[in-house]
């Protein structure tokens, strides 16, 4: 396309998305005032997330977090729960830690200087640019998925929109025809028409307004169009989880663990589990001894803990960016915790753990109590374990294949 008529086709797309967006934007909760925070959590939060999922999660953090020092003054246990079920928890904990930096550094309000803004943790250049433009009407883009299929279409651009020069280049474009003064309404403008006429399998061409100049429609490439190379599929992990059942003061109760501080889920609550051993390599060293076995060994040599599987309860499958995970549960009886937990496990009681744990599998441990200086079922677990019943669910915040499992477990046992 010449560059006349790129600029020609640019004015067009401009004045005619506006209008289209004045009259048909829908009514969406963070779009009922310019406030930068609400922008901000809602942009977040619109991640990897449909419209329609995010209005209650939206609506229950505003009312929980109504500004910037609610959220950044609130116990990071609470903002999980609040985000439970959105996943991508990582956006939860970032968000928390930019509103901390906004109360430290900037008194609580949101900077409007874009270096300033795109210093603050979990904001990158599409969210930097949402918050630029239509809480200050800044002309900066914000360019995300939909942007890039609308103008790769509308300009009939077969850049990989994989690749980071493809959204430099459309960044570039997109921020050459922001018209002026209306940085904020242009661009949620290019994103609606993505979300609702302009979409990714089939494109509502005869509807759109910008269809009278659209090259990628002129070439009967609209389908075809954006170009993007496949990522890279998730690496599947099957793991072996132990939902341990308790019995005496803590009957109708199941074991829960915190994860770490740092990593995949960091801090959530989750079912013991482990990465299930490779079974034909173990079969051929002779040591395949089978799935509750693994299960009784791998959690007692990596956590401490002493548990007799008896049946699979359900599979659940998650997927992650990069990892999907066949989550195989197990129902199991409580034996104990190993006095000194995880490091006692894998230091030089390893043996008598291994030992342990063969007997916790074929029954024995479970009957016997605790007979290598652990605690039995009738003492405080450890820091970081906990006997949890269905009203506990309210409070602890666990990642969404958990949360499936147990609602499941304890609405079928109730
Ligand atoms: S005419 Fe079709 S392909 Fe072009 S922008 Fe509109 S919906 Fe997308």
């Amino acid at each position: 396309m010449s560059r006349e008529k790129t600029e020609a086709a640019a004015a067009f797309f401009a004045a005619e998305l506006l209008n289209w967006y004045d009259a048909n934007k829908r009514d969406l909760p963070w779009r009922r005032d310019r406030d930068p925070y609400r922008i901000w959590v809602s942009e977040v939060m619109l991640q990897q997330t449909r419209v329609d999922t995010v209005i209650p999660y939206y609506e229950r953090f505003m009312e929980r977090f109504p500004t910037v020092r609610h959220l950044a003054e609130a116990p990071e246990e609470e903002v999980l729960k609040c985000w439970e079920g959105l996943g991508y928890y990582s956006r939860a904990r970032n968000l928390q830690a930019g509103a901390r930096q906004v109360v430290e550094l900037y008194g609580g309000v949101v900077p409007d200087d874009k270096a300033a803004i795109s210093s603050l943790k979990g904001i990158g250049p599409y969210t930097a640019g949402a918050i630029l433009s239509i809480a200050y009407n800044k002309p900066e883009p914000a360019v995300d998925g939909n942007v890039m299929r609308v103008m790769s279409r509308y300009f009939l651009l077969e850049d990989d929109i994989a690749k980071p020069s493809a959204r430099t280049k459309i960044e570039r474009l997109a921020a050459s025809i922001i018209p002026e003064g209306r940085a904020g309404d242009f661009n949620q403008a290019v994103m609606e028409l993505g979300a609702l006429v302009c979409t990714p399998k089939s494109p509502g061409c005869l509807l759109c307004p910008v269809l009278a100049q659209c090259a990628g429609r002129a070439a009967g490439r609209e389908r075809e169009l954006p170009v993007k190379s496949k990522a890279k599929p998730p690496r599947p992990e099957l793991r072996l989880a132990a939902l341990v059942e308790g019995r005496g003061e803590h009957a109708g109760k199941v074991l829960v663990r915190r994860r770490p501080d740092s990593g995949l889920l960091a801090r959530m609550w989750e079912l013991p589990h482990m990465l299930a051993p490779d079974e034909a390599a173990a079969v051929e060293a002779g040591a395949g001894h089978g799935r509750f076995d693994a299960l009784s060994r791998g959690l007692a040599e990596e956590a401490g803990l002493l548990v007799r599987p008896e049946r699979l309860w359900t599979e659940e499958e998650h997927v992650f960016s990069h990892i999907r995970w066949k989550v195989d549960v197990y129902l199991a009886e409580f034996g104990f915790f190993l006095e000194g937990g995880r490091e006692a496990a894998a230091g030089a009681v390893s043996e008598t753990v291994s030992e342990a744990a063969s007997e916790a599998a074929s029954g024995v441990a479970a009957e016997t109590g605790a007979p290598y200086g652990g605690r039995s079922c009738g003492e405080e677990p450890p820091d970081g374990w906990l006997w949890i019943g269905p009203g506990d669910m309210a409070s602890l915040a666990f990642p969404n294949v958990f949360l499936r499992i147990l609602n499941d477990y304890f609405a079928r046992r109730t």
